[in-house]
């Protein structure tokens, strides 16, 4: 167990504010977990768990425990003819699982190629890119309670999957800490390449699949080692129908995607209407290429971070009556 006393989080949110917090605990493996959770100092204390804090915005420095998990390692626990089943652990880090298994010819994650992060946040988040989530893929989820102290294997049902969301992260939900996951790959990848650039990709294999997805993404998203960020601020919102039509009759060119009996507008394009694209106030900036991230120019504080998703958030009311949530989750 790593134990750490008001330890800078730079390099642990890729927004790479200088905040610190009180303390750092980086666990080893479910042990050691367990010794976290039974212990009273921790369950008195304010506490946040973390992975490469790739989706959180620290507002200022950290006042509890910050923990972290080490647990690293994939192996193959079941195998038919079609399938491989993979236990992967929390700490590692997603891309490398994807690489891994695009290099042993496993078809299902591929899509998601070159998502910052871990993987335990990746089944909390239900993470999602070019027409692919984790949660078509996902088996079980390996996850201590911490109210109970006890672990359970949630089934993909049981994680109560939605659009970037799941039961872990509910707040009327006991809190959960995921230490494990099983993912259930193809050995014969049936490719999905639905979205845009990727029906390009011709003779698909994995690894072209995988090289297409890191090229649009390197072409799109800014690098969070080069420019601070955390990808998509806010999430695309969900309009009734009526409401979509009104917005479509002020602007004809409005794009749209039908979701139950919902439409989804892209958060982007909104952003963008209200004239705030490639705009920057101080250090932070909404980033020239994608209105929906927001970026460090260098020396930002998280608060001026908020403060600039807020006046965002008031434009796109004010214009389209349209009330944007934040995906990055705001830690203070
Ligand atoms: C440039 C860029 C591009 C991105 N593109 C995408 C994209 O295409 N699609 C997408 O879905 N997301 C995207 N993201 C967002 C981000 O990568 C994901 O949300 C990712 O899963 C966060 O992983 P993390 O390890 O950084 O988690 P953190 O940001 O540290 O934490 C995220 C949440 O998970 C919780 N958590 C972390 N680990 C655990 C654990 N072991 N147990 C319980 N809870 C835990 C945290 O408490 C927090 O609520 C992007 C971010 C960036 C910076």
């Amino acid at each position: 167990m790593r134990i750490e006393q008001n330890f800078s989080l730079e390099k642990y949110n890729t927004f790479h504010l200088p905040v610190k917090t009180r303390w750092f605990l980086e666990y080893a493996d479910e042990a050691d977990l367990q010794k976290v959770l039974h212990d009273e100092y921790f369950q008195e204390c304010l506490s946040q768990h973390i992975g490469q804090g790739s989706n959180l915005l620290f507002v200022n420095d950290y006042n509890g425990i910050i923990l972290h998990s080490a647990i690293r390692g994939m192996e193959v626990v079941r195998e038919t003819d079609e399938s491989v089943w993979l236990r992967i652990g929390a700490g590692e880090t997603w891309d490398d699982v994807v690489a891994y298994a695009v290099s042993q010819g496993w078809g299902g994650i591929e899509n998601l190629s070159g998502i910052p992060g871990e993987t335990g946040a990746a089944a909390v988040q239900n993470i999602g890119a070019y027409g692919a989530e984790i949660k078509d893929v996902i088996d079980t989820v390996e996850a201590w309670n911490q109210l109970t102290f006890e672990k359970h294997c949630f089934s993909a049902e049981e994680c109560g999957y939605a659009y970037r969301w799941s039961r872990f992260k509910d707040p009327h939900a006991d809190p959960h800490i995921v230490t494990y996951l099983v993912l259930k790959l193809a050995k014969n990848p049936v490719f999905n390449l639905e979205y845009g650039a990727l029906k390009e990709v011709k003779e698909p294999t994995l690894a072209k699949v995988r090289e297409a997805v890191l090229a649009i993404r390197g072409e799109k998203l800014p690098d969070p080692n080069v420019l601070g960020n955390a990808g998509s601020f806010f999430m695309n919102p969900l309009v009734s129908e009526e409401h979509f039509e009104r917005i479509r009759q002020a602007y004809p060119e409005v794009p749209g995607f039908p979701t139950g009996d919902k439409v989804k507008v892209p958060a982007g394009w909104l952003i963008e209407q209200c004239g705030l694209k490639g705009k920057r106030h101080g250090h932070v900036g909404v980033y020239e290429k994608q209105a929906l991230i927001l970026v460090n120019y260098g020396e930002a504080t998280g608060d001026e971070i908020a403060l600039m998703a807020e006046s965002i958030r008031a434009a796109v009311k004010d214009r389209f009556g349209i009330e944007l949530m934040p995906e990055v989750k705001y830690i203070a």
